[in-house]
């Protein structure tokens, strides 16, 4: 599976970076996942071999314009570019208020149904080749970050044990061959207690605005790799806990505790310049992660994609 970065500012687009957008490509056929869709993110698909008609479903994490002011635009061009079949969306309920207000001012019919799922009352959805997750951080308004967890690999159930536990057959076994914990007689039986696995689920946690790192603590249990927000570096922490954002060495130092192979930081503060030769600039952020992250650290661009095999290496190409 691939992330392919759209925009990686925070607050307002530079030159080089444009606002939150990041696409989620499987591994198999052509099927994407938008999470967030700041302004111009459907400019920049055009220079990626995306194409709207294979996109399954977007996911916003909060309401803060940098992270979709991009979605009615998109969703207009999908209409025109004749897109026909459903498209999911999940996101805080207030951003589908505001699509049905713009729909109805700006006369935009959608010749495809929208299947919208609110954030706030989201337990786990399955998706394509993913069962997603949710959970919630802190920010100045309600976010999230998603989980994704791969759901169809080879994986067997152990009958024997289930039998054994008093896991009735259903809906419950379906979860833990997805690689999902379950609850039962309000007890919590993890997944890898009664899969026989040829390989082990692949799991990427994709994250909104955040000042509390530590609240991904459960989330980051057996993740492959961490998607998150680096406005600033530490000089600015009183700045940041002011805004509800991370600084660089918050971040990296929770993902060294939580033992996280990879991390991925991005949304960065237009204050830090590409080129390393300017002060501030983007390498302040990763050398500030790098002192106290001993796993393979990676700073998001614009365009930049990743790759992470189906043994949990990440790779990065431009
Ligand atoms: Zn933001
Ligand atoms: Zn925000």
């Amino acid at each position: 599976m691939e992330l392919l970065f759209l925009g990686t500012s925070s607050g307002t687009p530079t030159k080089d970076r444009n606002v939150s957008a990041v696409a989620l490509i499987e591994s198999q056929g052509k099927s994407w996942y938008l999470i967030d869709c700041g302004e111009g993110t459907q400019h920049q698909i055009l220079h990626t071999p995306l194409s709207l008609n294979s996109l399954s479903a977007i996911f916003i994490t909060h309401v803060h314009g940098d992270h979709c002011y991009g979605l009615p635009g998109l969703l207009a061009s999908a209409g025109m570019q004749g897109r026909a079949k459903p498209l999911t969306v999940v996101a805080p309920k207030a951003i589908r208020d505001w699509l049905i207000s713009t729909q109805a001012c700006t006369e935009l019919y959608l010749p495809f149904e929208l299947n919208f799922f609110p954030s706030e009352k989201l337990p786990t959805l399955d998706q394509g080749q993913f069962m997603i997750s949710l959970t919630k951080l802190s920010h100045r308004v309600p976010s999230y970050a998603y989980s994704f967890t791969e759901r169809k690999i080879r994986a067997s159930l152990d009958i024997e044990k289930l039998c054994v536990a008093g896991i009735p057959q259903g809906p419950l076994w379906g979860k833990l061959r997805a690689g999902i914990n379950i609850i039962y007689n309000g007890r919590e039986y993890s997944s890898t207690e009664f899969l026989h696995r040829k390989q082990k689920p692949r799991k990427i946690v994709i994250c909104g605005d955040n000042d509390s790192p530590e609240l991904l603590k459960k989330a980051c249990v057996e993740c492959d790799l961490l998607v998150h927000e680096s406005t600033f570096t530490d000089d600015m922490a009183e700045k940041a806990v002011k805004v509800g954002h991370s600084c660089a060495k918050q971040v990296a130092s929770f993902a060294e505790q939580a033992t996280v192979p990879n991390l991925i930081l991005t949304h960065f503060s237009p204050r830090y310049q590409s080129r390393a030769d300017i002060t501030p600039s983007i390498n302040d952020i990763y050398l500030e992660a790098q002192s106290v992250y001993r796993g393979n650290l990676q700073l998001a661009s614009d365009f930049k994609r990743f790759e992470l095999d189906k043994t949990g290496k990440l790779r990065s190409h431009i």
